[in-house]
């Protein structure tokens, strides 16, 4: 089938209605309920426009000829790994880069599975063919898919085979023979209106068997018996693009996953009870990789977004001549510049992987990943300091059509806007910096690809600095020597000091 337009995701969803729990109700239709519609219809959008611009977003099929989503692709050159980058940006561009979960982000996670199936395969040949299989079945259908990592947030102090329940995290409660049955619960899984959810290893298991039975990895589809999706409350709240430009656009929503007794077929599992290839599974096949990669062009989108609403308050406000203001606006575009070298750095050093894929370079993509979860939060308060009291000072919708319409007018002019122009303008502020969706933007950059604190031991434990280390020896050893070595101009100090005195 070739790639869907957006009445096509829409018209599936409705036909395979997923279990998702919001505020105490079943959500009988996500394209109609208040709180997804909006978010539901921008992903839909993101459909069509893989139409609007085919020659950037599509690609042929290896296997049918069709046209199918290039986020679906396995780059075997550098060429075609740069052409993933320019479909993705065209993505993350139309959301200003605040849909986490466009659908490239986890169909470049399994185009990396599939790319790497040989390394699932050392376990058990049928994996590799699963993944393989499972991957040209999102592709040839254009899939949307959901993914859980992490166990529930019960008691950190200690693994998910010791919590006070075993059930609790995610675990395998029977193996049958046409497949395993799944009882307990992961959390969290953004964009639960999705067609598919990978539930996959993330958390480091430990090499205690008791373990084993949380080691998996499988895809399902979201209309799975016995599977929930137990949302929290919506940052949509129903009103206007004009009042919220982008909760009323945008809401992904979050939920945590409930295992009912769910049935996974073989032939959907792709990890299984291996705790050691759990662990290694997302940098062996080169998933983290091209999920980096996904990530990291999304957050150019996002950081070129608030450069320009930046850049748009401080001069509809007139503040352009202070120092301070420089410098803020300053901060986001060194940060849009360190992203975008990021990128390059990781395209241009990409390199075929031992299974033949073009994977980007993982020490840019790994320094992106820790550098930005600790910036955005610093991004969005500049927008708060350069808004200031604009923010919490604008009118709604009702307020510029109502029967103070005239002294709106006047009171919101600003230096170089008028009301009509600097009110809409401010609201987007708000809702990139303030509002639920701002912090809950915010709380999602810091966290959505793992805790940061890991990740900088990760990065720790990970790269090699022997070379640096060696270079600041070299160094004292020079100094060393340099302090042993006889001095060839001792004696000429002396003459200089005796000749000025006299
Ligand atoms: C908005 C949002 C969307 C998300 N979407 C998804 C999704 O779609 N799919 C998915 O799988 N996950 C998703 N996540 C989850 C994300 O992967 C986790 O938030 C992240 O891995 C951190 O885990 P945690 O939230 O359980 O924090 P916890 O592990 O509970 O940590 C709580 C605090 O304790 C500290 N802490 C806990 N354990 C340790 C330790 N061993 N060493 C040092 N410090 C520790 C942490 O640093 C933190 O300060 C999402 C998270 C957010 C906030």
């Amino acid at each position: 089938m070739p790639a869907r337009h957006g009445a096509d995701v829409l018209h599936r969803l409705r036909e395979h209605p997923a279990e998702i729990w919001h505020r105490g109700e079943k959500v009988k239709d996500v394209t109609t309920h208040p709180g997804f519609k909006n978010g539901v219809h921008s992903l839909a959008a993101l459909y069509d426009l893989q139409w609007e611009h085919p020659q950037e977003m599509l690609f042929t099929s290896p296997d049918t000829g069709d046209k199918v989503g290039r986020s679906c692709m396995i780059p075997h050159t550098k060429d075609e790994l740069k052409s993933v980058t320019r479909m993705m940006k065209r993505w993350a561009d139309f959301s200003m880069g605040m849909m986490g979960r466009s659908p490239d982000y986890l169909n470049r996670a399994m185009s990396a599975y599939a790319g790497g199936a040989d390394f699932l395969g050392e376990q058990d040949p049928r994996f590799a063919e699963n993944v393989r299989r499972y991957h040209q079945h999102i592709r040839e259908n254009d899939l949307c898919l959901t993914h859980t990592l992490i166990h529930p947030q019960a008691n950190r102090g200690t693994g998910v085979a010791n919590q006070a329940d075993p059930f609790l995290g995610a675990r395998v409660k029977e193996e049958r023979d046409d497949g395993i049955v799944i009882r307990g619960a992961r959390m969290l899984a953004t964009l639960p209106a999705a067609d598919e959810i990978m539930v996959f290893p993330s958390t480091l298991l430990t090499s205690n068997p008791d373990d084993a039975p949380y080691a998996f990895g499988f895809a399902i589809p979201c209309a799975t018996h016995g599977l929930k999706f137990l949302c929290r409350e919506t940052v949509d709240y129903g009103r206007s693009v004009y009042d919220h430009p982008l909760s009323a656009r945008f809401e992904e929503q979050d939920a945590v996953v409930l295992f009912d007794d769910v049935f996974v077929p073989w032939e959907r599992v792709f990890l299984y009870r291996d705790v050691d290839r759990c662990n290694r599974a997302y940098a062996a096949t080169g998933a983290v990789m091209h999920m980096s990669h996904q990530v990291v062009v999304k957050n150019i989108a996002k950081t070129e977004f608030l450069l320009g609403l930046a850049s748009l308050m401080v001069d509809a406000i007139g503040v352009e001549k202070f120092q301070h203001i420089h410098e803020k606006v300053a901060d986001i575009w060194v940060t849009l510049e360190s992203l975008k070298a990021f990128l390059r750095a990781a395209e241009e050093d990409a390199a075929l992987d031992a299974y033949g894929v073009m994977r980007p370079a993982w020490n840019p993509l790994d320094a992106a990943r820790n550098f930005f979860p600790k910036t955005y939060g610093r991004l969005v308060q500049i927008i708060q300091q350069l808004g200031a009291s604009g923010l919490v000072s604008m009118p709604t919708e009702a307020d510029v059509t109502g029967p103070l319409a005239d002294d709106i007018k006047r009171y919101f002019q600003s230096a170089r806007a008028e009301a009509h122009e600097r009110i809409p303008l401010f609201r987007l502020a708000w809702d990139a910096s303030l509002s639920a969706f701002a912090t809950r933007q915010v709380l999602y950059e810091y966290y959505f690809f793992g805790d940061p604190v890991r990740m900088s031991s990760a990065l720790f434990n990970a790269h090699d600095r022997k070379p640096y280390m060696d270079t600041v020896r070299e160094f004292l050893a020079r100094a060393k020597d340099e302090a042993q070595a006889p001095d060839p101009h001792k004696g000429e100090e002396s003459l200089i000091e005796t000749s000025m005195r006299i």
